[in-house]
């Protein structure tokens, strides 16, 4: 009897706009691993019925997205130490025994595209990351890692700046604060890791702060480019990024946790940019 593909999946809300299915058949094509991914719309409410079912009706693992990364840590059985310092989780393993391991990729993710991919250079830096969810709290510490000289949270919503900068003090030197605080500040490198694109909006960045960066980094995605990187290129950024490496490349570390093998990034990324 022909045995079925091993079943993995991207949990979000909304998901149609996600590349993930395409970029897992990819890796899966290239390095030759009999498996299905496909992408799952689930409101926020039902992510515990959603994560329990696919596991029962014998899913292999899971990446979670925007909105899901926190509201995911309570239905782990463990968690990673990236999952653990990050507060969020966006891959799940299912264990040998049936348990589920909540894991955290986005932040090697983002430092990979950063470091191998476009040769942007933290150490020493100044850094300015936009957002306080779950994709700020996975990139927070490895971008810690690298040793900026400063690292400012600004979020929509400063309380939330402020205790993730107090919840990560230990790693580096992180301060957490509101758009209307950075006025008068110079950041070498702002790194986008807010969901405005979705709502086809940009963060509220004060334009004089925008125009001093070197180096801009959204984390989100789009055809041709984002509204952010359009921004800041029309602002005078010199090198505006957009976050497909960076999902290539989480991608890939999933890959590995679930599959014991690494894939090759760099055509997949040609590929999915042309
Ligand atoms: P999330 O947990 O829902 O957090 C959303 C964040 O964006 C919050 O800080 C929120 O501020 C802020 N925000 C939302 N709308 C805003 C607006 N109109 N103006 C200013 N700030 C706004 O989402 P997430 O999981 O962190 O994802 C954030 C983004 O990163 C998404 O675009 C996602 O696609 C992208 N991402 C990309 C990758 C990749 O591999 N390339 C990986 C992970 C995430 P408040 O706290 O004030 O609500």
């Amino acid at each position: 009897m022909k045995r079925t593909a091993d079943r993995y999946a991207v949990i979000g809300h909304p998901i149609a706009h996600s590349r993930s299915p395409w970029i897992h058949a990819q890796f899966a094509q290239q390095t030759r691993q009999d498996l299905l991914y496909s992408a799952i719309d689930v409101a926020p409410k039902d992510l515990p019925a959603a994560v329990r079912d696919f596991f029962a009706q014998g899913g292999c693992g899971l990446n979670l997205t925007v909105p899901h990364k926190q509201a995911a840590l309570a239905l782990m059985d463990a968690l990673s130490e990236a999952a653990r310092i990050a507060g969020a989780v966006n891959t799940i393993v299912r264990e040998a025994t049936g348990g589920l391991r909540g894991e955290n990729t986005d932040g090697i993710g983002l430092v990979r595209d950063l470091s191998c991919n476009l040769g942007v250079d933290v150490t020493g830096r100044r850094v300015l990351l936009l957002g306080a969810g779950g994709a700020a709290r996975g990139v927070l510490a490895p971008l810690l890692a690298l040793a900026p000289s400063a690292l400012v949270i600004a979020n929509r919503t400063a309380e939330r700046a402020r205790e993730l900068s107090q919840l990560f003090a230990r790693f580096g030197p992180v301060q957490g604060a509101g758009y209307a605080q950075l006025e008068p500040e110079c950041f070498e490198l702002i790194v986008n890791a807010t969901a405005a694109g979705l709502q086809h909006e940009s963060p509220p960045l004060p334009v004089s702060t925008l125009r001093r960066a070197q180096v801009c980094y959204d984390l989100a995605y789009a055809r041709g480019t984002t509204q952010f990187a359009l921004w800041a290129r029309e602002c005078g950024v010199a090198r505006c990024y957009t976050g497909e490496g960076m999902l290539v490349e989480q991608a890939a570390e999933s890959f590995l946790l679930w599959r014991g093998v690494r894939p090759e990034t760099a055509a997949v990324l040609a590929a999915l940019r042309s």
